[in-house]
């Protein structure tokens, strides 16, 4: 059998690790969306604060092989920048924190549910018109760039409604609930977790794969080279392996958001927030998202800093709009302007922006295609496979998962 994985994000490298086939990888390095890099003295990562939700004990062995594990309980919120009015996350199970009027209204809206064929009328169903006008609506029209209005519901896990949970919150007994109330993180570093991963890999890094010839089963590489194959594990998006192996993909059946990451170095400021991250449905800068590294761990700051604080700010576009050069420096500034504004921050050490084309993925109502588009390249002997690759919402610990399963059938063929 002659096997090939593309990609060498952490399901492929899990792949990679489970089967021994070598790892294609268009960049220089091991980790896609999940990889390190150090500016000035800072430890940021390419895609943001990426921490290890829902990690069991079949993963545990081989990511403390890598790097010893640290744990957290998440402190996150909701933060409204117009009043500066800050929210335990779930917003929905803090009600309490509202005006007494405003929780009251929520709280008889909450939870009656009902038929929602968008991802918004799910919204307006269980959470009422009350708190989407608040923060669920404001919030999904920039987390998913506008999509939420036409893409069909997903992640509801995101948004839990437990009427019990939302009682209480509103009479004051706080819930600590939601899909990520603890977390792990590598202490050396999530780069340092990717790298012992490609280290016991055949990854080959530089090799960008242009083309999959279901004829002559062969990859075509970007630098001219081409490869025999039988089995493919796929993690690149669903729509570029369809298109590599030359079917033609409607955009419209394939939703998705790129997302700005602006890594930030910076002094604290006066109301640097105790939080991991904040949802923010108002930023006047256009986020939605911002988290500080270094309110999660201190080794994400310089050796010896003091009264520093490092972050990230998170901003969606719709799939593939990455703004210009001139308008991604006006947005920074602009941004950095209103976290200072609130006090997070003081002066700038360090600003360093990335690009993740595709980052979050969504269906349309009633849509096939990407069941159908599975189905076909699986006749092909081309197995997809983690978030990208199945075109599927889920985090690190599912992606290692999958490529773990996906690695082993290789071995197995
Ligand atoms: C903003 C954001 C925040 C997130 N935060 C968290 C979090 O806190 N916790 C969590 O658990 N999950 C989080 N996730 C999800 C997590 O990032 C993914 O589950 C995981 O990184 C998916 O890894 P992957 O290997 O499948 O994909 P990728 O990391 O995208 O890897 C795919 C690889 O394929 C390579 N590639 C692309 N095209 C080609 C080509 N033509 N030829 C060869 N190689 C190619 C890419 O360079 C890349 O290395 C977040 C995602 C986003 C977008």
């Amino acid at each position: 059998m002659k096997g090939l994985i593309l990609g060498g994000g952490v399901t492929g490298l899990a792949a990679g690790l489970a089967s021994g086939v070598p790892v294609l990888e268009a960049s220089g390095g091991p980790g896609g969306i999940c990889a390190s890099y150090m500016k000035e003295g800072y430890r940021f990562e390419r895609g943001g604060g990426h921490w290890l939700f829902g990690l069991d004990d079949a993963l545990r062995p081989m990511l403390e092989a890598a790097s010893p594990l640290k744990t957290y309980r998440r402190k996150s919120a909701v933060y409204f920048a117009a009043t500066g009015l800050k929210v335990p996350y779930p917003l929905q199970y803090h009600l309490r924190c509202l005006p007494r009027a405003v929780a009251r209204r929520a709280l008889a809206e909450v939870g009656r549910g009902g038929p929602a064929r968008t991802m918004r009328d799910w919204l307006k169903a269980w959470f009422g018109p009350t708190l989407c006008e608040l923060f669920f609506e404001p919030f999904h029209d920039r987390y998913t760039a506008g999509l939420h209005a036409r893409v069909a519901p997903q992640d509801s896990y995101k948004s839990p409604v437990d009427m019990r949970q939302a009682r209480a919150g509103a009479a004051g007994g706080a819930a600590d609930a939601g899909y990520n109330v603890e977390f792990a993180y590598p202490a050396l570093g999530l780069g340092a977790m990717t790298g012992a991963f490609a280290r016991r890999c055949d990854l080959r890094p530089g090799s960008a794969v242009r083309g999959i010839d279901l004829g002559s089963r062969r990859v075509a590489l970007g630098d001219g080279r081409s490869l025999a194959w039988d089995r493919l594990v796929s993690t690149l998006p669903l729509p570029v392996t369809a298109r590599l192996c030359g079917w033609r993909v409607p955009a419209a059946e394939a939703p998705f958001t790129s997302v700005l990451v602006l890594n930030v170095g910076a002094a604290r400021g006066p109301r640097t927030p105790a939080e991991h991250w904040l949802y923010v449905p108002d930023a006047a800068s256009g986020f939605h998202r911002v988290g500080f590294y270094s309110n999660v761990d201190a080794s994400f700051l310089p050796r010896g800093a003091r009264g520093r604080t490092s972050l990230y700010v998170e901003r969606a576009y719709p799939g593939g709009a990455r703004p210009t050069p001139i308008e991604e420096k006006a947005y920074a500034a602009a941004a950095l302007a209103e976290l200072r504004a609130w006090g997070f921050i003081g002066a700038a050490d360090v600003v360093d922006a990335s690009w993740v084309e595709y980052a979050y993925t969504y269906s349309l109502p009633g849509s096939t295609w990407r069941a159908r588009t599975m189905a076909r390249l699986a006749a092909e002997g081309i197995l997809p496979a983690g978030r990208y690759g199945r075109w599927r919402f889920q985090g690190i610990c599912e992606s290692l998962h999958e490529g773990l399963a996906a690695g082993a059938a290789l071995r197995a063929a």
